[in-house]
């Protein structure tokens, strides 16, 4: 069992406001912490970050918002009825592009997928990711480094408070199909981490 306490005080510095407080504790054994992390794709680098800024010179104070869950419609280009998309998609694929859920790492076939091809949005059959900008990143997820042109679109989430991320979306249909971070490899230094179960693969010589 890791116990992490961190309380970080004072963080709002504006003269005649009320000095604010946040505490972030977390009480969970390390294991599950560890998986969690990488669940969210975030990595420790991610944690790492925060914590350097929290803690950083020059009196850098945090700049931790309570970020608002705000849940931009996933209306797009080609839009169904949350009933409609039940009956269209299969129930993983479901739970990922229209509820923004995650699969669980190393259970994608696409996370090996070497060919060369087109990944398209299972949603929708929207060109999403080229097979010459996959990467083994490690993590389980299929992830690259750079979309295809007009291919995605992303937002930001911030459904985990102390950890806000940027999600993936389809450009098309507004499916989630991930996330993007920054220790991603050259030449954008970008890592888009993907649910294989939210995507498709047309192999070129198919
Ligand atoms: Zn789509």
């Amino acid at each position: 069992m890791v116990r992490i306490r961190s309380r970080f005080a004072s963080l709002g510095q504006a003269p005649a406001v009320k000095t604010q407080q946040l505490q972030v504790q977390l009480v969970v054994p390390y294991p599950v912490l560890r998986v969690f992390l990488q669940h969210t794709g975030a990595g420790f680098v991610v944690v790492r970050n925060i914590f350097t800024n929290l803690a950083g010179p020059e009196g850098k104070k945090a700049t931790l918002k309570a970020l608002s869950s705000a849940e931009e419609s996933r209306e797009g280009k080609v839009s169904h009825s949350d009933e409609e998309w039940h009956k269209l998609l299969a129930p993983a694929a479901y739970r990922i592009l229209r509820q923004a859920g995650t699969e669980l790492p190393f259970s994608s076939p696409l996370e090996k997928e070497k060919r060369k091809g087109t990944f398209v949005c299972a949603g929708c059959g929207h060109h999403v990711y080229r097979s010459e900008t996959k990467f083994d990143s490690g993590t389980g997820w299929p992830s690259f480094w750079k979309p295809v042109d007009g291919g995605i679109k992303q937002t930001r989430d911030g459904s985990i408070k102390f950890l806000p991320r940027t999600e993936v979306r389809c450009s098309q249909c507004e499916g989630h199909l991930g996330h993007v971070f920054n220790d991603g490899p050259p030449p954008t230094g970008l890592r888009f981490c993907m649910n294989g179960a939210a995507m498709g693969f047309k192999a070129d010589s198919a």
